[in-house]
C-alpha cells in the first residue's frame, strides 16, 4: 500500500466550499464530491481532523457592517460553522466514514463539547473528528482554529484546501496575469510579504508551533490525495 507522507492532518474546509455553485448555504451534492475525496485518504489510514468554517452562511463582519455588535455578530458566524460541520458529518457517515463532532461551546444535545484528548482518542481510533464553532471566541477565525487545533494535537500539516486557487501568489492571479505562484515559502515570509494565505494571528501561531501548511485547489480532482501523498502540488508554507 502506499504510504502517506502525513499520519495526522488538519483540513480546513471554507464554508465557500460547502455551498458549492450557489456561493451561499449548503450544498450537499457538493459535500458528497467533497466526502469522496476525504474518504480516499480515510482509506490510506490518515488521521482526520477537519475544521470548517462558516462563511457560506453568516461572517461577523457582515453583522457588523450592518451595525451589530461585533461580538454579537461572531457568535453568530460560530453557529454557522456547527450547521456546516453537521451537513459534513451527516454526509460523512452516510459513506460510511465514522466520525464525531465536538464544538467549541457546549451544545451536548448536538455534538461533544471539545476535549483535546478525547479528540486525540477518536483520531486514534480511526474516527474522522470536526471540530465546529471556530476557537469559541469572537475576533478570530477558523483559520486560526485550525492553526490552534493542528497544534494541540500535533497535527503534521493543515491542508488549506481552496476554492479554484491553486497556491500562493504574489498578487491576485484573477486581476494580475503576470502573479506568480510559490511553490514554497514560510511562514515569516507570509508574513513579511502580507501574502493572503491565512489571517496573520494563524500564520503566526503555525510559525510558533512549527507545523506547516499546504495551500492547494480543491476544486481539482484528487487532490487531497496528491497532497497527502506528498506530491508537489500547490504551495508549501514551511515551518
Ligand atoms: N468566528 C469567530 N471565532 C472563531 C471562528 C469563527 O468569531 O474562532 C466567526 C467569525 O464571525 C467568522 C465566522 O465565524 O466570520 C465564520 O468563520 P470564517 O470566516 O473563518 O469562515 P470561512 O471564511 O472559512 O468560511
Amino acid at each position: 500500500m502506499v504510504q502517506p507522507k502525513y499520519e495526522r492532518v488538519v483540513l480546513k474546509l471554507s464554508g465557500e466550499a460547502i455551498a458549492g455553485e450557489k456561493g451561499y448555504g449548503i450544498d450537499p451534492a457538493t459535500i458528497d464530491v467533497m466526502v469522496q475525496e476525504i474518504k480516499e485518504i480515510y482509506e490510506l489510514g490518515v488521521e482526520i481532523a477537519i475544521i470548517v468554517g462558516g462563511g457560506n452562511i453568516w461572517r461577523g463582519q457582515i453583522g457588523e457592517e450592518m451595525g451589530m455588535e461585533r461580538a454579537q455578530a461572531d457568535y453568530m458566524g460560530m453557529l454557522a460553522t456547527v450547521m456546516n460541520a453537521l451537513a459534513l458529518q451527516d454526509v460523512l457517515e452516510n459513506n460510511d466514514v465514522p466520525t464525531r463532532v465536538q464544538t467549541s461551546i457546549e451544545m451536548r444535545q448536538i455534538a461533544e463539547p471539545y476535549i483535546r484528548r478525547k479528540a486525540i482518542r477518536h483520531l486514534e481510533k480511526s474516527r474522522v473528528v470536526i471540530f465546529a464553532g471556530g476557537t469559541g471566541n469572537p475576533y478570530f477565525t477558523t483559520d486560526t482554529t485550525a492553526a490552534l487545533r493542528a497544534a494541540e494535537i500535533n497535527a503534521d500539516v493543515i491542508l488549506m484546501a481552496k476554492n479554484n486557487v491553486d497556491g500562493v501568489y504574489d498578487s491576485d492571479p484573477s486581476i494580475n496575469v503576470e502573479a506568480k505562484k510559490f511553490d514554497e515559502l514560510t511562514h515569516l515570509d507570509v508574513i513579511a510579504k502580507g501574502l493572503k494565505v491565512m489571517d496573520s494571528t494563524a500564520s503566526s501561531l503555525s510559525m510558533d508551533n512549527d507545523i506547516p501548511l499546504v495551500v492547494f485547489n480543491l476544486n481539482e480532482p484528487g487532490n487531497i490525495k496528491r497532497v497527502v501523498l506528498g506530491e508537489n502540488i500547490g504551495t508549501t508554507v514551511l515551518a
